[in-house]
């Protein structure tokens, strides 16, 4: 994911700000909406400061906090204190912030879907679009209200827009909940301005954030552009970067980040230049809007949630448009943990529309998908029949020209299977260069990370105990490959189809994805290919297990390598 030559794991990232209450605003809950300086926003260069936000002064204070968690999935008490306007801190490259855009970008609606999101989050959405984008490019914001249940999103939202927002900010109303895929869609058709910008509800835009993404669209308007999705913790709302990478998919149909070839960032702009992607993760993105109705919008068939981003990547793809990723547009999105809602008959819906987009546009592809998942083979998916004219209508390439143009690393199996160069990976004489050797030290609890049985086992877990400085064993490489070797003998290992299992020790396989491992700001030890971060499961637990997490920066999550 970072291939320069001259990379050291921590230096990259700029000093991380956290946002954290000024002493006289703590005690009291003020409400947000009475006004935006109702809390005083500080930023400090200081980790210790942050759980503060997130302190429990009594029991409304345990209350929000609690039922927060069961609507939103995220810590609405450290939302709501935050207020709707906060600073964050810039993490473009540095590069970013020196490169100049033509004056004369087409104008964007941003149109955001919400079903049942919390006030505060959707509100600092909004404002933080009008704070943070010059006026001339922004046409309008258009809210959709997916027949929201929650008594905030009528009343008080209305009043909230009538006396806080000005005339750009619209609200449509769904009668009955459509999903995001058609609520997009009911948005889009209310858009009047250029470019369409689709965002989350609970999402905060960086510095400079539209301009990089209008420009490409400006050049040639069948590009589609995505930001960097950076991190809001759902635990702690602290934004934090994202490393660059670039969006994939596995055959069960479920998207996944991808390092970024070499090759993508040859130019001299490297990493602060828009690169090839070959999807995108769905929540964050902007189209021509011309083009969105042209493309043939979203497929409305697909219901609530999931399943869109790849087809309309594919899409995209196979009918003449590209996809980017642009480096210098960071948006910060809070990943939740699970998703606090369900579909209103119950259905798996990310099956329904897997198999609408897997019939569509997969061609003899699909059985790739079947083969992991064959209870869906005869399953229903209900007509597809415009899908299909349309994929005809706009002359679009075969799946296989996809595979091979756009994603020639995914992996084939079976009868569609294309012959693989052998790999020699770590065999021959070019072995990836040593960057650090030493012990794996969780910080929180000063233990190391080594084997629970020998370090020679395939397949074995890791786990955290007493240091012991005259055992061998216990002693890490970390190479310019971003594997972890433990005792010179096998790679640090994520699955990458079932991130609940916990990092096992396997054979190097040198092709980076489930083995690459990134020491980013905050101690935190990333996983590239689950997006996740290595965290000591309970400190108090003599057993020392690990696991993946969403990173938070929390003590658990930091690790150091000790030379
Ligand atoms: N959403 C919606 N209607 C639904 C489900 C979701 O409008 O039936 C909205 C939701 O409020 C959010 C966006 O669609 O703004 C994406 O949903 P979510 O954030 O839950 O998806 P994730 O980010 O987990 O993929
Ligand atoms: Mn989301």
């Amino acid at each position: 994911m970072c291939p320069s030559r001259g990379w050291s794991p921590t230096s990259r990232f700029p000093k991380k700000i956290y946002p954290r209450f000024s002493r006289d605003s703590m005690g009291q809950h003020s409400d947000p909406r009475k006004g935006h300086n109702g809390n005083q926003l500080e930023t400090e260069a200081n980790a210790d400061l942050s759980p503060e936000l997130g302190m429990i002064f009594n029991e409304q204070d345990q209350d929000v906090r609690d039922v927060g968690y069961q609507k939103h999935a995220f810590n609405l008490l450290i939302s709501n204190r935050l207020g709707y306007h906060r600073d964050v801190p810039d993490t473009r490259d540095s590069k970013c912030a020196k490169k100049t855009y033509p004056p004369d970008l087409p104008m964007a609606s941003i149109v955001i879907c919400f079903y049942n999101e919390a006030f505060s989050a959707l509100l600092r959405t909004v404002h933080s679009v009008l704070d943070r984008t010059p006026a001339q490019l922004l046409h309008e914001i258009i809210l959709v209200d997916d027949n929201s249940e929650l008594d905030d999103l009528k009343k008080d939202l209305d009043g909230y827009m009538q006396e806080n927002l000005s005339k750009k900010v619209k609200l449509v109303r769904n009668k009955q909940r459509e999903g995001l895929i058609r609520g997009r869609m009911v948005g889009a058709s209310h858009a009047t301005g250029d470019v369409l910008v689709f965002l989350d509800s609970h999402c905060e835009v960086n510095e400079m954030w539209l301009q990089p993404l209008l420009a490409p669209i400006k050049e040639n308007p069948r590009t589609v552009v995505c930001p960097v999705i950076d991190i809001i913790s759902a635990d702690t709302l602290i934004y934090s970067s994202s490393p660059v990478v670039r969006g994939g998919f596995n055959w069960g149909l479920h998207f996944k980040w991808d390092p970024v070839p070499l090759a993508e960032l040859g130019g001299p702009e490297g990493f602060s230049a828009p690169f090839r992607s070959p999807t995108m993760a769905g929540g964050l993105f902007a189209m021509d809007r011309e083009y969105f109705n042209m493309l043939g919008q979203y497929d409305s068939g697909m219901d609530i949630w999931g399943g869109e981003n790849l087809e309309i990547s594919f899409r995209i793809w196979m009918c003449g448009g590209s996809l980017l990723i642009v480096p210098c547009s960071r948006v910060g999105h809070i990943f939740r943990k699970r998703r606090p809602y369900g579909s209103p008959g119950g259905h798996d819906t990310m099956a329904h529309n897997s198999l609408r987009l897997a019939h569509v546009w997969m061609d003899e592809y699909k059985d790739q998908y079947f083969a992991l998942r064959p209870e869906l083979r005869n399953r229903d998916f209900g007509d597809i029949r415009e899908r299909l004219a349309l994929r005809r209508r706009l002359n679009c390439k075969s799946f296989k020209w996809y595979l091979d143009n756009i994603y020639p690393e995914m992996q084939v199996s079976g009868p569609n299977a294309k012959p693989q160069p052998p790999v020699f990976m770590n065999k021959g004489q070019k072995r990836p260069k040593i960057l650090q050797r030493g012990r794996l030290i969780n910080m929180q609890t000063n233990r190391c990370l080594v084997a629970q049985g020998h370090p020679s086992q395939k397949g074995g877990l890791v786990v955290a105990k007493e240091c012991d400085y005259n055992d061998s064993e216990q002693v890490w490489s970390y190479n310019e490959e971003h594997e972890l070797i433990l005792s010179n003998l096998l790679c640090l290992d994520m699955s990458e189809t079932r991130s609940s299992d916990p990092p096992r020790l396997m054979k190097c396989h040198g092709s980076g994805g489930s083995q690459q491992w990134v020491f980013g700001k905050s101690n935190r030890l990333y996983q590239v290919s689950v997006g996740q971060c290595l965290k000591l499961v309970d400190p108090m637990s003599r057993k020392g297990y690990v696991s993946m997490a969403i990173c938070d920066g929390s003590p658990s999550q930091q690790w150091h390598l000790e030379n």
